[in-house]
């Protein structure tokens, strides 16, 4: 069973539905009222857990109650928790959305103990870095755990999977001296300054990550599936095609998908074909979490798909 080491993001997303959102200093009537789990280091580590994986969040959420609840509901997926930390003084994250009805929505992120996740938990959780058969991590984290979480990793011999979202314009050199960086269109034309408008472009984008030292680029392109460039491909994998319901979290099941895939020895291509396959499920069905395939849904699309 492939070991995946999760550090990112716990949050609860806060979920309003209005007929319209808000001007500046109105009050609204608002609709349906949800509040979800959310955050890309728990999603991401639920999708792999959901695949089968062994996986382990190293992450920090408030002593609070929406803390209580985040830990538990991952435990629920199979996250192993013992490596969440419960800090006293901070919230832990929130999200709040507000939906309209035609679907627009606007988001606010309060990071509250993610923002606490500090590079010394790295070093004291040095141990699940040689556990890990590679380690996934995003930018919802401060920027120096990032960068002591892909030393560890380096330190360790391990894989690192970088999915750096949301888009930052400048993410130091080091960020992206890692195996794979994986990244949508909004956070490639944030890094790089070319807007991926059709798997060509995204491919020169792709090659300006690999000069600043990623080995693997990925970029993400939604229902045209992902383009990947190294020192020898320059490729465009497309994705299934499948009627998009939701595509809330179809990143996230493309990370967790890619980390599962890869731990099983598959060559770059089949796992990112397999990643795609997830991400095409997860857009199928409303939710974040609710959303992320399982091994055998995802098996049989990948046996359609991929020719694997
Ligand atoms: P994000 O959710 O981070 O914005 P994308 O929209 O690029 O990322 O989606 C991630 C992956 O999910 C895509 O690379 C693709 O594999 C899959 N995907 C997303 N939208 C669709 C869609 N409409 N049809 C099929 N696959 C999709």
């Amino acid at each position: 069973m492939t070991n995946v080491l999760v550090v990112g993001s716990v949050n609860m997303d806060l979920v309003m539905k209005a007929q319209r959102l808000p001007a500046p200093g109105e009050t609204l009537v608002g609709g349906q009222f949800t509040i979800v789990p959310g955050g890309k280091g728990a999603n991401q580590a639920a999708s792999a857990a959901r695949l089968g994986c062994n996986v382990r969040l190293i992450a920090a959420v408030g002593a609070d109650d929406f803390g209580r609840a985040a830990v538990a509901n991952l435990e629920a997926q199979g996250v192993d928790r013992s490596r969440i930390s419960h800090v006293a003084g901070v919230a832990t994250g929130v999200a709040v959305i507000v939906v309209d009805a035609a679907g627009e929505n606007t988001i606010i992120v309060a990071s509250g103990a993610n923002a606490a996740l500090a590079p010394a938990v790295i070093a004291a959780n040095a141990d699940a870095f040689s556990w890990a058969d590679s380690v996934v991590l995003q930018c919802e984290i401060p920027v120096a755990t990032v960068l002591a979480t892909i030393a560890a990793a380096r330190a360790a011999g391990t894989l690192v999977i970088l999915n750096a979202a949301p888009a930052v314009v400048s993410l130091p050199d080091q960020a992206f001296q890692v195996d794979y960086l994986v990244v949508n269109e909004l956070e490639a034309a944030a890094l790089t300054g070319i807007e991926p408008k059709s798997p060509a472009m995204a491919l020169e984008a792709a090659r300006q990550l690999n000069a600043r030292g990623a080995k693997h680029a990925i970029i993400t392109l939604g229902a045209l599936g992902c383009v990947h460039s190294d020192d020898s491909v320059a490729e465009h994998i497309p994705a299934p095609q499948v009627e998009a319901v939701d595509t809330t979290a179809a990143g996230d099941a493309f990370i967790g998908a890619l980390a599962t895939a890869l731990g099983e020895g598959k060559p770059p291509t089949q796992a990112l074909c397999y990643a795609n396959c997830a991400g095409a499920l997860a857009v199928t069905k409303l939710g974040a979490q609710s959303s992320l395939p399982d091994a055998q849904s995802l098996a049989s699309l990948y046996r359609q798909h991929c020719s694997g």
